[in-house]
């Protein structure tokens, strides 16, 4: 297995047009084989989606840098994550925004991911909550930018709804039984623009809380 970490990844971003300086500097940080159970290290490097138990996935490192970078994020941000997993997404957009909501339906999932961002990582703009993106709903704050790292099968409207004005969020959406799709959501004063980007293969997005 190749070792560099930084090396790997900056070519593979740069190869891919994401040459962002200031992202591809987080992204040399965050290890992604901290984020893997042991059988997977070895390969922790690939750019490919890999299986982080209960039976969710990790995405491309390339795919969660372009979802990132499609946000926009500012340090004066304030984001909201459905779908903690394995932490690797919440770790990026922790360091790039003021702070960040995560929420996660799978206890577990979250309890690893919490004690590696919070012991490892010492992050501390993050909030961690064992909720679904259903739950969220009677929540009073709102969002600049949200992010959803499970498929839904059409916009959530209640999640638009938590958008501030000028807030951006990035989603995948079923398009049809085999086709899920990126899609990026801009919300101004006047209305909802939405615009449809390539296609993706996330797992399904599901209500209910599980231990
Ligand atoms: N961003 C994660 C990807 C995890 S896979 C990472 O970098 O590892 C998607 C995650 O979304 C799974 O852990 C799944 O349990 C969670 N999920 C699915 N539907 C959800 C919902 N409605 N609310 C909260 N979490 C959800």
């Amino acid at each position: 297995m190749a070792h560099d970490w930084p090396a790997i990844v900056t070519r593979a971003l740069e190869d891919k047009g994401l040459n962002d300086a200031g992202l591809l500097d987080i992204f040399t940080k965050i290890d992604r084989r901290d984020f893997l159970r042991d059988s997977y290290k070895d390969i922790a490097y690939d750019d490919i989606p890999l299986a982080i138990g209960r039976g969710q996935t990790i995405s491309q490192y390339s795919l969660v840098a372009f979802m990132t970078h499609a946000l926009e994020i500012s340090d004066a941000h304030s984001v909201l994550e459905v779908g903690t997993g394995s932490g690797y997404q919440t770790a990026i957009l922790a360091c790039l925004a003021r702070d960040v909501v995560t929420l996660e339906r799978i206890k577990s999932l979250q309890n690893l991911a919490r004690k590696l961002l919070t012991e490892v990582y010492a992050l501390t703009n993050i909030t961690y909550h064992h909720a679904d993106s259903a739950s969220v709903l009677d929540a009073h704050q709102t969002f600049d930018r949200i992010i959803v790292t499970a498929a839904a099968t059409s916009v959530p409207q209640d999640l638009v709804n938590l958008l501030n004005v000028d807030g951006i969020m990035v989603l995948p959406c079923v398009e049809s039984q085999t086709v899920q799709r990126l899609t990026k959501i801009k919300k101004s004063a006047k209305n909802v623009h939405l615009e449809s980007l390539f296609r993706v293969k996330f797992v399904p997005m599901r209500q209910g809380l599980v231990q």
